[in-house]
């Protein structure tokens, strides 16, 4: 059966609709935003039988190089159990291979300076690995922008989003997510990207890139009290970029339902007055449930409903290009089936 792009979207955002409602007792508000958004749709005609490859997947053996020392949490470890995963779950068969082929340097001098540049090549004795995890994310842009694949996952590490301008951070080194917003940018001419990071950890990083910048609008869900200690709901943007800065901080222990009604109250509004052209994720699956360095409970059902609501967003507004980029994560075995469950929505599986 044919099924086509605005049929998908309806039946996603009602699907996820439904869920967060059940949840959340029939929030009045939720139907609302959810009615409002499916009445704006654009009505994308992509047909799912004759379209382009549906997932994307960037993935390098080299990324498995970079260490930063034996019982590190951030450990070649994490993309060997997603890669163990796809494969005993068939998905490798069903994704797109993506090289990370592209020349970030010209990109990531958009984001950082020569200083910050000098720091890293001195702090990571593999800085070519945190250059490569880069250009997968450059790469996995290119293949959406171009209609190769409709949307892709990065299995790169080292992670970015807690990257500035004051050398590593995090276990971040060069801000992945960033500079592929500002490839995005100037070499797709995609105007408005918007960033969502779910990660348990505040993208302190990500928020100073485009603190004052109003074509990209960052929204994050966090642990206020965590590391790095920022990501307070009042830090909205400064300037230009006043309003394009959404914090949700959420407490201790918040599960599916939290998050989701923090998509749906905060996040569905800000997009679609937004209108990206191109959604951005900074995918952290340490703010599921059972891992070491969190203590949020967010379900593999909640990471598949939470893909669906961006993937819906995207066919709203962006002709579905959705890039999504791996950040924390690190009980391994978590991590794996939390990817599973994100790749297989971004299939539509
Ligand atoms: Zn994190």
């Amino acid at each position: 059966m044919k099924v086509s792009e605005s049929n998908f979207s309806r039946r996603a955002f009602l699907n996820t609709a439904r869920a967060a409602t059940l949840s959340l007792c029939a929030s009045p508000l939720l139907s609302t935003m959810a009615n409002a958004s499916l009445r704006e749709k654009k009505g994308a005609k992509i047909d799912f039988d004759t379209g382009p490859a549906r997932t994307g997947f960037v993935s390098d053996d080299r990324y498995l190089l970079h260490t930063q020392g034996a019982r590190h949490p951030e450990s070649p470890e994490r993309l060997r159990a997603i890669h163990r995963q796809l494969k005993s779950s068939g998905l490798d068969k069903k994704i797109t291979p993506i090289a990370p082929v592209i020349d970030p340097l010209p990109y990531i001098r958009l984001v950082h300076s020569e200083a910050h540049m000098d720091r890293v090549r001195k702090q990571a004795h593999d800085e070519a690995i945190c250059r490569l995890a880069v250009s997968g994310a450059l790469s996995a842009v290119d293949a959406v922008c171009s209609g190769k694949v409709r949307n892709a996952f990065c299995a790169i590490r080292p992670p970015g989003h807690h990257a500035a301008n004051n050398g590593e951070f995090g276990f971040c080194f060069y801000n992945n997510i960033a500079v592929a917003a500002r490839y995005a940018q100037q070499k797709h001419q995609l105007a408005k990207i918007l960033i969502v990071d779910w990660d348990y950890h505040h993208g302190d990083g990500t928020e100073w890139a485009f603190y004052e910048d109003p074509s990209v609008l960052v929204f994050s869900t966090h642990a206020l009290y965590a590391f790095p200690g920022s990501g307070a709901a009042d830090k909205t943007g400064s300037g230009d970029g006043e309003g394009f800065n959404i914090n949700v901080p959420l407490p201790r222990g918040a599960d599916d339902r939290a998050i989701i009604r923090a998509f749906t109250e905060r996040l569905v509004p800000a997009a679609e007055s937004f209108q990206p052209d191109l959604v951005l994720i900074s995918a952290g699956f340490d703010a599921r449930e059972d891992d070491p360095l969190g203590d949020f409970n967010i379900t593999d059902a909640g990471f598949a409903q939470l893909t669906e609501l961006m993937m819906t967003m995207a066919a709203t507004y962006a002709n579905s290009r959705v890039v999504s980029i791996l950040e924390g994560g690190y009980n391994t075995r978590g991590l794996a089936l939390a990817v599973e469950s994100h790749v297989q929505a971004l299939l539509g599986a």
